[in-house]
Order: C-alpha cells, then sequence, then structure tokens
C-alpha cells in the first residue's frame, strides 16, 4: 500500500472507497449502479437530499443558509462568486495571501473594480494582521482563501468585517475544523481535497444575497437558479456526489469537524517537529502561526532548496511507498498534504523517514 500525500484530487478513506467498491455495481439491490440512475429517480433524489442534510448537521449550517453543488471547480467559483455577488456594488475586496487568492482577484478584476487589501508580497509566507488591512465600505463582499494549498498559509482566525458579507475560499481545509457559518455571506470548497472526488464545490450560502446576480451570469453558474431547484437545475454529477455523502458519514462515524480538527493538530506538528528537530536542515518559508495544518510545504538543505538533495528525497520517499509529495511547481520543493483520509500513523511514517533522511544526509 502507499501512502499518497497529493494536495488533490487527493487520498480518500479507505473504508469509503471500499463501501463504493461494494455497491459499484448493484446499488442497494436494485440492479443498477448509482451512475446509471436517472438524477430525477427516487433512488437518486434520497441520495442527493441525504448527502445535503448530513453535510448540514456536519457542519451546523443554519437553515437561512442554501447549500448548493455546483459543478464549476474551483475556478469557475472565482468567476461564479463574482458574477452573482459583485453586482450589488460593483466593487469587491480581495485579500491575496498565495497563489489560489490572487487567481480569484485577477478573474475578479474581469467583472468588476478589485480592492486589494492587502499590499502584494513577492512570496506568499503571512497574513498580515487585520488592523492593517484597507476594507472599502463599499465592497460587496469582501474574499479571502482560508487555506493556500500550494503556500501552506492557513488563517488562524475569522476576518471581522462587520455589514461586508464575507466570501471564503476553504477548498483545501473544508471540514477540517469546526465553522462558525453564521460568520460568512458565502463558503465555498472543492471536493476533491477533503470530501471526495473532482467534479463538484459545495457551495454555502446566505439566503439574502442571492438574486444579485449579472445579467450575464449563465445559469449553470447562477446561485439563485442552483437554490430554487435544490442543485439539479442540469444533470448533476451523481456519482461522486453520492460518494461525497459516503465521506460525509465517514466523516460523522469518526467523530465529526472536531475530531478531524484534533487529528489535523496531531498529524501536521508531527511533520513540523521533525522539521524542528532536524535544525535547520528542512525549511518551512510560512510563518509559524499561520503554517497550514493541511499542506505542508518545506525545502530540504538549505532555505532555498538543494535540488539534488530534493530528488533524493522524493527517490527515498518513494522508496518506502510515500508518494506525491512533490511540492507545486510554481514554488518547487516538497509539499506534504494531510487532508482528513491521512492518517496519524502516516504521518508518523513521514516524519520519521525525514528524521532518518535527516541523519543520513547530515
Ligand atoms: N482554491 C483552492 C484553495 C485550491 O486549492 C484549488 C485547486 N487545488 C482551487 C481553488 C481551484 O480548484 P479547481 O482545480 O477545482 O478549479
Amino acid at each position: 500500500m502507499v501512502v499518497n500525500f497529493a494536495a488533490g484530487p487527493a487520498k480518500l478513506p479507505e473504508e469509503v472507497l471500499n463501501e463504493v467498491q461494494k455497491e459499484i455495481v448493484d446499488y442497494k439491490g436494485l440492479g443498477l449502479s448509482v451512475m446509471e440512475m436517472s438524477h430525477r429517480s427516487p433512488e437518486y433524489l434520497s441520495i442527493h437530499t441525504e448527502t445535503i442534510q448530513s453535510l448540514r448537521e456536519l457542519l451546523n449550517v443554519p437553515q437561512n443558509y442554501k447549500i448548493l453543488l455546483m459543478q464549476s471547480g474551483g475556478t469557475g467559483m472565482f468567476a461564479a462568486v463574482c458574477m452573482n455577488l459583485m453586482g450589488r456594488t460593483g466593487e469587491a475586496d480581495y485579500v491575496v495571501t498565495g497563489s489560489w487568492s490572487a487567481k480569484a482577484a485577477k478573474e475578479a478584476a474581469q467583472y468588476g473594480e478589485v480592492n486589494m487589501v492587502i499590499p502584494k508580497t513577492a512570496k506568499y509566507t503571512s497574513v498580515p494582521s487585520q488592523d492593517t488591512w484597507k476594507v472599502s465600505p463599499n465592497a460587496s463582499y469582501v474574499y479571502y482563501c482560508d487555506n493556500e494549498t500550494v503556500d501552506g498559509v492557513e488563517f488562524n482566525f475569522v476576518p471581522d468585517v462587520p455589514g461586508i458579507p464575507l466570501v471564503c475560499d476553504m477548498s483545501s481545509n473544508f471540514l477540517s475544523r469546526p465553522v462558525d457559518v453564521t460568520k460568512f455571506g458565502v463558503i465555498f470548497a472543492g471536493a476533491q481535497k477533503n470530501i471526495g472526488p473532482a467534479g463538484i464545490v459545495v457551495v454555502i450560502i446566505r439566503e439574502d444575497l442571492l438574486g444579485f446576480q449579472m445579467k450575464i451570469t449563465p445559469s449553470v453558474l447562477d446561485f439563485s437558479i442552483a437554490a430554487k431547484n435544490d442543485s439539479i437545475y442540469n444533470t448533476p454529477p451523481t456519482l461522486i456526489i453520492y460518494i461525497m455523502g459516503k465521506v460525509f458519514a465517514w466523516i460523522k462515524k469518526h467523530g465529526g469537524v472536531n475530531a478531524m480538527y484534533e487529528n489535523s493538530i496531531k498529524k501536521s506538528s508531527l511533520i513540523y517537529n521533525a522539521m524542528i528537530n532536524a535544525k535547520g536542515f528542512y525549511h518551512c518559508p510560512v510563518d509559524q502561526p499561520v503554517r497550514s495544518r493541511m499542506n505542508v510545504p518545506f525545502r530540504v538543505g538549505s532555505e532555498t532548496g538543494n535540488d539534488s538533495l530534493e530528488q533524493e528525497f522524493l527517490k527515498a520517499a518513494k522508496a518506502e511507498g510515500m508518494i506525491q509529495l512533490k511540492g507545486h511547481r510554481s514554488v518547487g520543493g516538497i509539499r506534504a498534504s494531510l487532508y482528513n483520509a491521512i492518517t496519524i500513523a502516516e504521518a508518523e511514517k513521514l516524519a520519521t523517514f525525514m528524521e532518518k533522511f535527516f541523519n543520513n544526509n547530515k
């Protein structure tokens, strides 16, 4: 068995894969697979409704919030958020703390005026304190990314922007810690990290923010249309929604988001401590208080990375069954992604390997 430290699509719980395998040809004795069912059939509709309901329970989503399942990918959401919300005032605030929020801000500039809340930096390694932010009172919303998957920068607070809806990309730390949904206007998360295979984005939106879509908004990206049609305006990715429902049940069975949070602290501490113990051999560029629990980027051998040692690290890790540890192509180095499905034993295995690799190469 390999340990898959991929950033996404990423490891899914083995229990979920085994259940899916059992049901893939014949779902509950109906004689057909979920992927062969009509999306309007009662059998599929109950899967769809239960999946949404189970997410509502896991995250305590209040009744005045709609849960939508959209098909645009996270990147599609960068545009959809603008088309659905920016029309309120024609401008929006973006807090850019990494490459995904930078992409979102760039996309948004196509639809209205974008205010940069914090100064641009050459590298993404920190979250400036909120008292330095320049928030515009006329912004339709304030946008940020809770966990920057490439850079390993994770917010350790929820921004306080009274009177302005907060829009948050939680793609890479969704359901890895409890969230007070009432602090947000919109939360969205692509599935392919913590909650399922690629192909769906969950959107949680406060009801009073529906109805402000621009005229140009395509029907499939229109939050109001999705809300009115329970996310079955057109054919949804039925198989993915079914698998996502299984992941939600798995999270519930294993203690819910509180347990996911506790485990994430244990797993990420194992890796960060392995770095501390190696006294500078490994280098994580991110400011300590905002180091991600989900994506741990680091360099090997020096602050900027020793290329041949990093290649050797990846090769030796692979020989021990640990794969997909290569950092994102834009930053290089190593990145260990520790989503919910990664076990503590798997994180321990990586930490032990890091210690051994340090001892062999110091
Ligand atoms: N936001 C974040 C935080 C991401 O990590 C990613 C992709 N990994 C995206 C958005 C874009 O998602 P997609 O590839 O589904 O468009």
